[in-house]
């Protein structure tokens, strides 16, 4: 963060020469739209991001007038969207210094989108400021992310992650330490993991899959039972943000009342519903992808640790285990399998991810995976 720091430093003194476009990269879970969110803050706020006073809170709650708040929910953020932000951030700071764009997922933009996002940051805006986030720097064009500063954020260390859930949530060390192992140093998910007992046993059905995949007919079972578990988990994700839009949007259009123009308004409203139903649907699509996605590296993960065990690794050599809490399948995998039979499981794992990408159904990608890690 000293990098940061610099840049506030030298907005404080007057020095000028503030950077105008920052790219934050981190895998899932390291944080990066919380830094860039408190970057966000500590230009808005007078006090130079004191967390306290008015502006600092309207950042947190993205409600800052100053705040260009940027979430793609569907699978692609499309050139139209962009040119549309483009615009609006080329106006001026309605209160303070700073007009803030804070772009979650950056990586979603399609190229004529990323194309449209270039010109703004060629030439921004004096007052204006962009906060990219993305998983890594390679997943923007390259014309994009060699006008940004990059800001990299590292995977915060187990213990760190622990130490966390242990402090502010109350979760037993012992407890504490397995989820933040198994989830790979994603705070949030370490979280679920320690306090929400769905998840927990959504994880430990995903990593029954090794066990079961014995042989076609288990193989094709334990295929249908990961795609729906992927889609409960995604379900309940969705549904947790779609009736509250709908709610709103009902609010918004006045339902339930009388009186002259609400036969037009409730016509009005059918659209709205239309577009926001779209809108769901297509971000539902997206988290029932990313949920497949996350169970399939827990997977891979899973053979790792079988790797590293086939290579030697035990508790006395540092190596840390990401499926710790599941010693015995993995040990039984361990010794029942060569080291070259785990790399093609997880080859197949990789290759049933890139078919999802490509669209393929998800439930055909999985068969053809689970069907490998049968085969060996
Ligand atoms: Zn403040």
């Amino acid at each position: 963060m000293s990098q940061l720091s610099g840049a506030l430093r030298g907005r404080e003194s007057g020095r000028g020469g503030m950077t105008h476009a920052w790219l934050f990269t981190g895998p899932p879970g390291s944080g990066r739209s919380v830094a860039a969110r408190a970057f966000a803050a500590a230009l808005l706020c007078p006090r130079g991001g004191c967390g306290e006073c008015p502006s600092c809170h309207q950042v947190q709650a993205g409600t800052h007038a100053d705040l260009l708040l940027v979430r793609p929910d569907g699978l692609s953020y499309g050139v139209k969207q962009t040119r549309d932000l483009v615009l609006r951030a080329a106006g001026s700071p309605s209160g303070g210094r700073w007009l803030v764009v804070l772009f979650e997922d950056a990586d979603r933009c399609t190229e004529a989108a990323a194309n449209a996002l270039l010109k703004a940051i060629e030439e921004p805006a004096p007052k204006t400021v962009w906060l990219l986030c993305a998983p890594s720097a390679e997943d923007l064009v390259t014309t994009v992310r060699s006008r940004c500063r990059v800001m990299t954020l590292r995977v915060p260390p187990s213990e760190d992650v622990a130490r966390v859930l242990t402090e502010r949530d109350g979760v037993p060390h012992e407890m504490a330490l397995a989820a933040a192992r198994a989830a790979q140093g994603h705070v949030g998910r370490a979280r679920r993991l320690a306090t929400d007992a769905e998840a927990a046993s959504r994880r430990t059905s995903v990593l029954r899959v090794p066990v079961q995949a014995t042989s076609v007919g288990p193989a094709l079972a334990a295929a249908a039972t990961l795609v729906k578990t992927a889609e409960d988990e995604a379900k309940v994700v969705t549904e947790q943000l779609d009736e509250p839009e709908r709610e709103a949007l009902r609010q918004a259009f006045g339902e339930g009342s009388t009186g002259k123009g609400v036969a037009k308004a409730m016509r009005g409203m059918a659209g709205a519903m239309k577009d926001l139903e779209d809108r769901q649907k297509s971000r539902a699509t997206r988290v029932k992808r990313d949920t497949l996605d996350s169970a399939l590296l827990e997977l891979a993960a899973f053979y790792r640790d079988v790797l590293m065990l086939q290579f030697g690794a035990d508790t006395a050599s540092g190596v840390e285990l990401a499926n710790a809490d599941h010693l015995d399948e993995l040990r039984r995998l361990a010794s029942s399998s060569s080291p070259e039979s785990t790399l093609r499981r997880i080859q197949a794992i990789m290759r049933c991810r890139e078919r999802l990408t490509l669209n393929v159904a998800p439930l055909l990608a999985v068969e053809e995976m689970t069907l490998s890690l049968a085969q060996g």
